[in-house]
């Protein structure tokens, strides 16, 4: 039974956000999504992140970040196209910033936020949040991250994770997808849904960066930050679990592997 207040996400529901591009459709209708994640020491976050963007829905994914980085992004996914920064990334129409950033990117982050496009926000990008967030942001902490976002204890987040999650969906003004055995999604007008989907297949290294890239397409080809991160969570549970009924212990990328079977099944209610 869900909480009171709040949603189970069901597939039908999801099937409705997902984008439909239509016949006259071209790669920048679909939307065009700017990753700027990963590092020389997490290049994997980058080449995750970006993978799943492609396969989520966006027409084009541009990744903004060390050209070392850039490489390995284009070597798995040779349709990402480079951008040399931030401010030279032409029609990006949606950003997903943080995944394996690391430290001292804060001036990078922070012209991402001045762009007042649709922000998919994770990992290091969530340790330097301005007060207030001004455009449509999806937040995407596990209680870890929360808990450091709000100065409050990981565990008592895990324990309150209805709660928590619409207090920080309320002091950001954004929405606010709080990772982990069970996802909940909380809007800034106090609306929640919670994901069925998850799967403890989900519990490993890089599953987090597949979620950002997936739910940053989605941003890019138009949905509002609660449907992205509603959809995102939905289809990145049916991915880990059809991973899981193939390998025993899938890793994140097994999962990016069955992301278009997801969007598939999820397709047919
Ligand atoms: P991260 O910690 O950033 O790598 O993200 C981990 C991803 O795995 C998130 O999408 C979580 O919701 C998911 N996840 C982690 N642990 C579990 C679990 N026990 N059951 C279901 N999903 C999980
Ligand atoms: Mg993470």
């Amino acid at each position: 039974l869900p909480p009171p207040g709040a949603e189970v996400l069901e597939a039908p529901d999801v099937e409705t956000m997902l984008p439909a591009p239509g016949r006259e459709s071209d790669k920048y209708r679909r939307g065009v999504l700017g990753v700027l994640a990963g590092s020389d020491r997490y290049p994997g976050a980058a080449a995750l992140a970006t993978s799943a963007a492609v396969v989520s829905g966006a027409g084009m994914v541009r990744y903004a970040g060390p050209a070392s980085v850039a490489a390995e992004v284009r070597a798995r996914r040779p349709e990402v196209v480079a951008a040399s920064d931030v401010d030279s990334s032409g029609r990006v129409q949606a950003w997903a910033v943080g995944s394996g950033l690391g430290p001292g990117r804060d001036q990078e982050v922070a012209q991402v936020l001045d762009t007042g496009l649709p922000l998919l926000l994770d990992a290091d990008a969530l340790a330097s949040l301005p007060a207030r967030l001004d455009g449509p942001a999806l937040l995407t902490p596990h209680a870890g991250e929360l808990g450091r976002m709000l100065g409050a204890d990981p565990a008592d987040v895990e324990a309150h994770r209805l709660r928590y999650a619409r207090e920080a969906a309320a002091r950001w003004r954004a929405t606010v997808l709080l990772k982990g055995s069970t996802t909940v999604v909380a809007d800034p007008d106090g609306r929640v849904r919670v994901n069925p989907t998850g799967t403890s297949a989900l519990a490993t290294a890089g599953s987090g960066d597949v979620l950002a890239g997936l739910a940053g397409s989605l941003l890019a080809a138009g949905l509002d930050p609660f449907d992205a991160g509603s959809a995102a969570a939905y289809v990145h549970g049916v991915a880990g679990r059809l991973a899981a009924a193939e390998y025993g212990y899938p890793g994140a990328s097994d999962v990016l592997d069955r992301l278009p079977a997801a969007f598939r099944s999820v397709s047919r209610g």
